[in-house]
């Protein structure tokens, strides 16, 4: 959890954006991002953040546990809190309200509109928490470890229990109960188990398909730990895959590992997006990579930077990102490595602990 003073500060970092972006405070509406700067984890609430004062509002249920979880000012209000802008802005002096705009629907937004006065301009201001949450404090990237050390084990339990013959569905499952044995909150994203040439599918839904011997098996997956994710894929095989999977295994870890010798600060996205596609390409698989070479993670699986091939966003020290090239021979079966890395200063942290190479069960 994230102290008040952590809290704090990110408020007031926020705050020393307002100029830039030209408000005067910012309706946040996002559950993850209210999270991020206040503490309150309820499920229906908004956050205003300005200079002199940072208000929730909410409703009854969480009387008790918002003034428990954050040192902002609670506003306890029946109904939607949508509605019941005005008197904040009122005492707050707001002329321009910054929103979210892609995370608000437009029946909130025409709420919002119809309840404040007409002085009142609202601005679109998407990203702005976004930006913040890109650089990971010590509690966060503490977070994010202990997120995935509980995945990895879970992994491990899971993969000495599994038996021939078991469905991709009951593999998922004992991932998941592993996990939340472990004391995951629960699982990140929903558990990807694909077997055989299922396995060429990249967002592969856990099927009735027995996994058989020879087979190749895929297995992507995160928990949610203290409200922060982690995300990793590993490849394993019931028996003997074959030469042929074997040496794919091996140039899909080729250009995984040479992803992550690609991170360090000041390198652009698209620069290790790169690093990984010319190793696939020496080995003559690079039209196999359908998608790109991993995204940021945090409150959310998925976070800016995105490692795609324009994105020029620069990596910073402090960022948490997957690397995880695949390719996908459809019909047939696929391979991917995924880990989870800090960006550091001369490099990157590789924080997941598993090993890389294909487990034969
Ligand atoms: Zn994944
Ligand atoms: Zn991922």
């Amino acid at each position: 959890m994230s102290s008040y003073t952590e809290l704090a500060e990110r408020r007031a970092r926020l705050v020393s954006r307002f100029d830039k972006a030209r408000v005067d405070a910012l309706l946040v509406s996002s559950p993850v991002n209210i999270r991020y700067l206040s503490g309150f984890t309820g499920s229906s609430a908004l956050l205003v953040v300005a200079a002199r004062r940072s208000v929730i509002l909410t409703d009854p249920r969480y009387t008790l546990r918002v003034v428990q979880e954050s040192d902002c000012k609670a506003k306890i209000v029946p109904g939607s809190p949508f509605a019941r802008l005005s008197p904040i802005a009122k005492q707050l002096g707001i002329r321009r309200l910054g929103y979210e705009a892609s995370r608000l629907t437009m029946a909130s937004y025409r709420t919002v509109r119809e309840n404040l006065p007409r002085t009142v301009r609202l601005k679109p201001a998407d990203g702005m928490v976004e930006d913040l949450r890109l650089i990971k404090c010590k509690s966060e990237i503490a977070a994010i470890r202990q997120s995935v050390e509980l995945n990895s084990k879970a992994f491990t339990a899971a993969m000495n229990r599994l038996r021939p013959g078991w469905t991709e569905r009951r593999l998922a499952s004992e991932l998941d109960g592993q996990m939340l044995r472990l004391g995951a909150e629960k699982p990140a994203f929903d558990t990807i188990v694909a077997s055989g040439p299922r396995t060429a599918l990249p967002h592969a839904r856990p099927s009735d398909t027995p996994i058989r011997e020879g087979k190749l098996i895929l297995v992507d997956m995160g928990a949610q730990v203290g409200g922060f994710m982690s995300d990793m894929t590993r490849m394993a095989s019931m028996g003997d895959p074959g030469r042929r999977w074997r040496r794919l295994h091996e140039a899909v870890k080729e250009a995984q590992l040479a992803g992550i010798d690609a991170v360090r600060e000041g390198v652009t996205a698209a620069h290790v997006d790169r690093a990984t596609r010319r190793v696939l390409k020496s080995h003559k698989v690079e039209t196999y990579f359908v998608h790109s070479t991993g995204h940021g993670l945090g409150l959310e699986i998925h976070e800016p930077p995105r490692l795609a091939r324009k994105e020029r966003t620069l990596l910073r020290a402090g960022m948490v990102i997957t690397i995880e090239p695949g390719i996908y021979l459809e019909g047939r079966g696929g391979i991917r490595i995924e880990d989870t890395v800090l960006v550091t200063k001369a490099g990157c942290e590789i924080l997941t602990p598993t090993p890389k190479e294909m487990l034969v069960l």
